[in-house]
């Protein structure tokens, strides 16, 4: 079994490391101050500049396959990525990818939506919850008709990310007699979004569809093969999640241990009470704990291998693990952790979030636990 990295990838580790350090992390005071004035986290251009650098450099479609101008460096690297990038909080991804699902369209689907989403010429959204059907995704009630070879769509979905700057979606509806089926649909034929706020920063939108008339060739996947075309694909990349908040859990530990070393408290620094030690420590297990795992159900995918069980327990750890790092760290800070000042309770409110959505903490539970005893997954086999 080999842990290590070749010098290459290492190579790209450092380099991701530092272009975060010496160009995204500079800008998390503005991120802060922009933020709390209620204006866009940073302004697009100065998003748009970073991407085109990282660009410069390779840093472009990390797991985009060649064939798109992707670097295709694969679901590890993809993962360590993710947690060099999780390291700050400002809202930064490199360009060059999109949902995975869309690599399931027709030649001319992707030439529509695929390859503009991967361009940065068009941004998707995707959009299965309702207000009626949230862990019970199969309940949806979005309802598609079929009127020669147009499809009507009627129905309204809740809590969509990027719902609100998307120009198109991909909603999933029930078409009768067939069942639920994607439906790729442009924000001009008629859909309209309602920005919803929330604890986090970046709130989702609700989206209201009427009388939406969608062409046939707009159909993602088969007809009626909607649901599993979405499990399918969400599974895939699912540990990404995990991967992300192991990379802010780790620089807030950081910051815990660098407080905790200069403030003192009743003669000593705090460093030097058992009770701070203890948190620190349960926080460095968890995070490890959390990468393991993280990095198995990557590894998984990228042996074309079934990772939903391995992405269910990572996604289950890793949101868990980084809402307890999170509340220590606050909590050894004191009172300092609670303000404004310093971006823990910022962190707090988008950590929280992990627990809720691509599957609740109890949904997770749910299906680790029917796998196993539905004999899906099996106890204590290394390897396979
Ligand atoms: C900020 C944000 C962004 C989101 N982005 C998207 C998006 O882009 N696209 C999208 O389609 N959706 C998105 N969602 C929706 C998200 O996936 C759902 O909120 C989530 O699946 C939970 O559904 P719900 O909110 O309806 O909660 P419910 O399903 O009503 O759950 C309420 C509680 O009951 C528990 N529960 C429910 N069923 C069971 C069960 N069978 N066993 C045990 N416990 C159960 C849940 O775990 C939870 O604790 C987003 C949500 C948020 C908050």
């Amino acid at each position: 079994m080999d842990f290590s990295l070749t010098p290459e990838e290492r190579q790209i580790r450092d380099t991701v490391r530092s272009f975060v350090e010496k160009e995204v992390m500079p800008l998390e005071p503005e991120v802060l101050r922009n933020e709390r004035a209620g204006r866009p986290a940073v302004d697009p251009e100065v998003l748009r500049d970073l991407r085109a650098k990282a660009r410069k450099s390779g840093f472009w479609g990390i797991n985009t396959p060649e064939e798109y101008g992707g670097a295709a460096l694969g679901p590890i690297m993809s993962a360590i990525i993710a947690m060099e990038i999780g390291r700050t909080f400002v809202p930064f991804s490199f360009g060059g990818s999109a949902d995975n699902i869309l690599y399931a369209g027709t030649d001319e689907q992707k030439q529509r939506y695929l390859i503009p989403t991967i361009e940065g010429e068009r941004r998707s959204c995707f959009a299965i919850t309702e207000p009626g059907a949230g862990s019970d995704a199969r309940n949806i009630r979005t309802r598609a008709t079929r009127d020669g070879s147009e499809w009507v769509l009627n129905g309204e979905k809740t809590f969509i990310t990027g719902g609100s700057e998307a120009d198109f979606v991909m909603v999933f509806a029930v078409a009768e007699p067939y069942g639920v089926t994607c439906f790729l649909v442009d924000r001009d034929m008629g859909w309209k979004s309602e920005p919803i706020p929330t604890m986090g920063e970046w709130g989702p939108a609700a989206l209201v569809f009427q009388d939406v008339r969608v062409p046939e060739e707009n159909i993602l996947g088969e007809l009626g093969k909607g649901f599993e075309l979405a499990m399918a694909w969400i599974g895939q990349g699912r540990y990404m999640i995990p991967a992300r908040a192991i990379g802010s859990a780790e620089r807030m530990l950081g910051m815990a241990i660098d407080y905790a070393k200069i403030r003192k408290s009743m003669g000593q620094t705090i460093s030097e009470y058992q009770a701070i030690q203890w948190m620190i420590a349960d926080s460095q297990v968890e995070i490890e704990a959390a990468k393991w795992l993280t990095l198995y159900a990557a590894w998984r995918v990228s042996e074309g291998m079934d990772a939903r069980h391995a992405s269910s327990i990572a996604k289950l750890n890793g949101a868990v693990m980084a809402n307890q790092v999170v509340d220590r760290v606050l909590q050894i800070h004191g009172g300092m952790g609670y303000t404004k000042e310093l971006p823990i309770e910022r962190w707090y409110r988008e950590l929280r979030l992990l627990r809720i959505f691509e599957g609740t903490d109890e949904i997770q539970k749910r299906t680790i636990a029917r796998n196993l005893i539905k004999g899906h997954a099996r106890l204590g086999l290394i390897g396979e």
